[in-house]
């Protein structure tokens, strides 16, 4: 025969450790329950139950389910049936949330003496561990900060983490070298600080963003180049890689940034390149078809006009052949710097190839690109440059005008000013055409 619950309540309550004694309970057609016919005060604090409710006179059996939360629960019906089924014993060490002595405990799911007939009996035992707990993450802590703090502090990149606040709690000396702050002076203060006063207002949403989605780690450098604030108020492009890590149930973010101004710096020389026309200076074709296709693109959007003006030398091949290429290159310069200043700002003006030259002129109709044209091909005839032997060298110019239409796209527009080009030179070059 079973112990009474009577004796077991007093076996249980002198046991200097969480004590309860289960039995499993299956009534037919439902499922398996497990019944507590024993507990003492402690099994109840491990359970999070306050001690008000815990009284150790109870003695009526309960459910399990009656005493603890679902989270805890779960804990048990994971282990308990393995030990009903198998009678050996189990130990588990188990993080108990709710629990208000220690929320860590080793427990020990033990058969006791079962007898046949008799529904079968496991004890409970529960000691708690978290000073153990403590300690070896401490131990941890210390060992893995040795190694994480050189590491930190020998990174190339700036290392920073914050806390769920956005507050720095950590700026290693490469974050340091970056800002121009110390450790000292930043350790406590908002991340916000190091960033361009625009970005501020938006970083709370969209760190909350980041803390509450699921992606570990988020690749910010495909999305924005941040514009970071050093210490002496000078702005400059940084990519970030953030991350989230959770320690405790906390979260916290680490930002691993990147000074990327030499990089922006080599990138825009590159692009520049890129673009510009060596000889002269002004943007070379490649720039010119970009913008035109996003100008046309903006323009018929917005019905608006532009006109294309389209140049070439008269008997350039005549200089050249006459003062030889120096010079011919020197009246290309010329060309490009006197015409510079005829247009305005908002004009785009390109060397297309060899002697021709293109330029675009937003918001200007016909007639008036055809002033302008003319008084670049006035400018150049009046126009020197001086030959080897200080003689000096003439040069005209011919121009098409075409004004872009609805029904125009970027090769139909370059083609009318293309053509007005070779009715200009038809009609005896040094002329503006139509
Ligand atoms: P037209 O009035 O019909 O335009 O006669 P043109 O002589 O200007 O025409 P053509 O196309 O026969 O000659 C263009 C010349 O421009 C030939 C080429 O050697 C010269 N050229 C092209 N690029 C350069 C350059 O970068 N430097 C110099 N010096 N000459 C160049
Ligand atoms: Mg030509
Ligand atoms: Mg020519």
């Amino acid at each position: 025969m079973h112990a009474s619950s009577e004796d077991l309540q007093h076996l249980v309550d002198v046991i200097a450790a969480s004590v309860a004694i289960v039995e499993l309970k299956q009534l037919k057609g439902k499922k398996k329950q497990f019944r507590v016919v024993a507990h003492n005060d402690r099994f109840l604090r491990m359970l999070g139950k306050d001690k008000n409710q815990a009284t150790s006179t109870i003695i009526k059996p309960c459910l399990l389910d009656s005493l603890t939360s679902d989270l805890v629960l779960q804990v048990f019906s994971t282990y308990l049936p393995q030990v009903f089924a198998t009678l050996e014993p189990i130990e588990i060490e188990q993080k108990l949330a709710l629990s208000s002595e220690s929320p860590w405990w080793r427990l020990f799911l033990n058969p006791m003496d079962n007898e046949p007939n008799l529904p079968p009996r496991v004890m409970i035992i529960g000691i708690h561990i978290t000073d153990k707990h403590e300690l070896h993450n401490e131990v941890m802590d210390a060992s893995d900060n040795a190694r994480l703090s050189s590491v930190i502090d020998a990174a190339f990149d700036g290392i920073i983490t914050m806390d769920a606040q956005q507050n720095i709690q950590l700026f290693n000396n490469a974050a340091e070298k970056i800002f121009g702050y110390s450790a000292d002076e930043i350790l406590g203060q908002s991340i916000t600080r190091l960033m361009k006063e625009k970005f501020r207002a938006n970083h709370g949403n969209y760190i909350k963003q980041f803390a509450d989605s699921d992606i570990q780690s988020r690749d910010m450098i495909s999305r924005v180049m941040i514009l970071a604030v050093k210490k002496d108020g000078s702005e400059f492009p940084v990519e970030i890689t953030i991350s989230k890590i959770s320690i405790n149930g906390k979260k916290e973010f680490t930002a691993i940034i990147r000074d990327v101004s030499n990089r922006i710096a080599f990138i825009e020389k590159l692009q520049h390149k890129l673009n510009t026309d060596n000889l002269t200076g002004l943007n070379n074709r490649n720039y010119f078809d970009g913008q035109l296709v996003e100008i046309s693109q903006q323009y018929k959007r917005f019905g608006h006009t532009f006109c294309v003006l389209m140049f070439d030398l008269d008997k350039f091949k005549m200089v050249n052949d006459t003062y030889g290429h120096p010079i011919g290159d020197k009246v290309l310069q010329e060309f490009a710097k006197k015409t510079k200043q005829v247009i305005r700002e908002v004009d785009i003006l390109a060397r297309f190839g060899g002697e021709e030259f293109i330029a675009l002129l937003p918001n200007t109709r016909l007639k008036a690109a055809k002033e302008v044209a003319n008084r670049i091909r006035q400018r150049i005839s009046q126009q020197i440059v001086l030959s080897q032997d200080h003689e000096p060298v003439t040069f005209t110019v011919s121009i098409g005008v075409a004004e872009f239409s609805p029904h125009d796209d970027t090769e139909s527009i370059i083609k009318r000013a293309d053509d007005a080009l070779y009715r200009a030179k038809n009609s005896g070059r040094n002329r503006v055409s139509d």
